[in-house]
């Protein structure tokens, strides 16, 4: 049995200053299998005192302790540690994830795969990062040096678990910071898992803390607690603004990922049977939980009736199944809350829209929050299907007229997270591109996301970078040095 978990009824303690710790107030929540609908752990129901001993850690790791002297090859050989254990547990970690979230197994492990490279890349930047020689008019040196924000709350969703901790974690710990984490209430349980490791990789007291307990009663705190110099967020954009808002009185650096209702637009001229698979993954991989699903699918008028059908056609054998089913291509969604408010929004898109496929609960399953892989048609872009985002397995297929209409229409909208076009015509494809108001853009392909490259986006779907060098940069501050090399007075007086 792991460290950290108290009997075989799986309750969890959570990982604070190296301690495996009860919430101060005793209490626990339920973390649920939504394939079951069975409770499968407690875990530390956190609170502010809690948040105030996981950043008193933090900060005292980052003031005094051993991280702070610690040499950017010292830190990255942690992190390839944490890479090789992460590898070594990947069947136990990808199982833990997929009966959590309800993800196909096949993915879980794919996101394991990719959680060990993001720890492995970061491992290797953190011996990358680079100061300037500033090339001042004076007879002096100037220098731009690099140094780490300080501790860092980080507040991550239930989509991607291990894999949105990883995306704060890596870079902020080879940049040097010292980290709280808040995972997801729905999916606290892998990370609590990799927690077990951190101190064997050599990872002194308080550099990473992990603190289990809901948005307003655990995250809150961490947002507004003062000696947290920055908040990295990824989740819905309801909750962003608040952060936002609640971070302002103490000024922290923060990050945010919000999602969108990303266009994934079809020209006449694609290929047709790669595109109406690129509809398809775009919007119903991982159940359709994704910030980048490419919910709004734009096809050109002259292919649209035949590419509806084929997609509707194509989506009613999309295997749905038990996570654990390595045949299973769609399986729960993640809580019986966001099952009734992708159900909800299975209702709404009834009233704006045409019906292709789906569009209610998969009844085949006794229990478990299935719902079927849903595709409206026939719809305005101003419709709240078209607008809102419902993260769950629900497309909205909107006709184009021209290059010029699929632009207008996929700007036409709040967020900007991605983008994808599909042509054979490369002038087209990087006309669009360039016209696109998103931060990520796939041409011929939709999904695809690699540890090299930035990923963030444009309007209210959040500010700053993550991956990449990009995201090392969001965990480092920028310091200014003059050393001036006149020996003599200045000669003011
Ligand atoms: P969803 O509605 O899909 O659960 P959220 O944006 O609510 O998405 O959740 C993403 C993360 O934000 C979770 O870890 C959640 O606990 C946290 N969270 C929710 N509300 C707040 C809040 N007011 N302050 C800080 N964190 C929050
Ligand atoms: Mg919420």
């Amino acid at each position: 049995m792991p460290r950290g978990v108290k009997t075989d009824v799986r309750t969890y303690q959570m990982y604070i200053n190296s301690e495996w710790v009860d919430s101060k107030s005793n209490k626990t929540f339920a973390v649920y299998d939504p394939a079951t609908e069975e409770v499968i752990a407690q875990v530390p129901d956190a609170n502010t005192d809690d948040v105030n001993g996981a950043v008193a850690a933090a900060r005292a790791a980052f003031d005094d302790g051993s991280w702070a002297t610690s040499t950017a090859q010292e830190r990255g050989r942690v992190l390839f540690r944490v890479a090789e254990k992460i590898r070594q547990n990947a069947a136990m970690l990808a199982e833990l994830e997929s009966r959590n979230t309800g993800k196909p197994i096949v993915e879980a492990e794919f996101d394991i795969n990719d959680v060990a490279t993001c720890y492995e890349y970061y491992g290797g930047l953190a011996t990358k990062v680079l100061g300037f020689v500033n090339p001042v008019p004076d007879n002096a040196v100037s220098l731009t040096l690099k140094e780490p924000i300080g501790v860092a709350g980080q507040i991550i969703p239930w989509n991607y678990p291990l894999l949105m901790a990883a995306w704060k974690l890596a870079p902020a710990l080879a940049a040097g910071c010292t980290c709280i984490l808040k995972p997801a209430e729905q999916t606290p349980l892998t990370v609590l898992e990799m927690a077990n490791w951190l101190a064997d990789v050599g990872l002194p007291p308080g550099v990473v803390n992990i603190v289990t307990g809901f948005g307003e009663t655990c995250g809150a705190p961490l947002v507004q607690h003062p000696d947290v110099n920055k908040i990295a967020f990824t989740g819905s954009a309801a909750v962003g603004k608040i952060i936002v808002k609640q971070a302002a009185d103490t000024v922290k650096r923060v990050t945010l990922e919000l999602g969108g209702k990303s266009p994934n637009i079809f020209f006449a001229d694609a290929d047709f049977e790669a595109a109406i698979d690129g509809a398809l993954f775009g919007v119903f991989i991982n159940q359709g939980e994704v910030c980048s699903a490419g919910s709004r699918i734009l096809v050109q008028k002259s292919i649209y009736k035949k590419f509806v059908d084929a997609m509707a056609e194509k989506a009613k054998k999309i295997k749905l199944g038990a996570p654990l089913d390595r045949d299973t291509k769609m399986g729960p969604l993640v809580s019986k809350e966001q099952y009734e408010r992708v159900r909800s929004y299975q209702e709404v898109g009834k009233k704006e829209a045409k019906l292709a496929t789906g569009g209610g609960r998969a009844e085949k399953f006794a229990k478990g929050y299935y719902v079927e892989p849903t595709i409206f048609y026939d719809l305005d872009n101003s419709a709240r299907i078209a607008r809102e985002e419902i993260f769950g397995p629900v497309a909205a297929v909107i006709p184009f007229e021209d290059e010029k209409d699929a632009v207008k229409i996929a700007n036409d909208s709040p967020y900007g997270l991605a983008a994808a076009v599909w042509t054979r015509d490369i002038f087209k494809a990087f006309r669009t591109v360039k016209s696109l108001r998103a931060g990520i853009v796939w041409v011929n392909h939709m999904q695809p996301t690699y540890v090299e490259a930035p990923w963030g986006g444009y309007k209210q779907s959040g500010f700053g970078r993550e991956l990449g060098p990009w995201g090392i940069e969001e965990y480092l501050e920028t310091k200014q040095v003059y050393i001036n090399l006149n020996e003599a007075p200045i000669g003011w007086y």
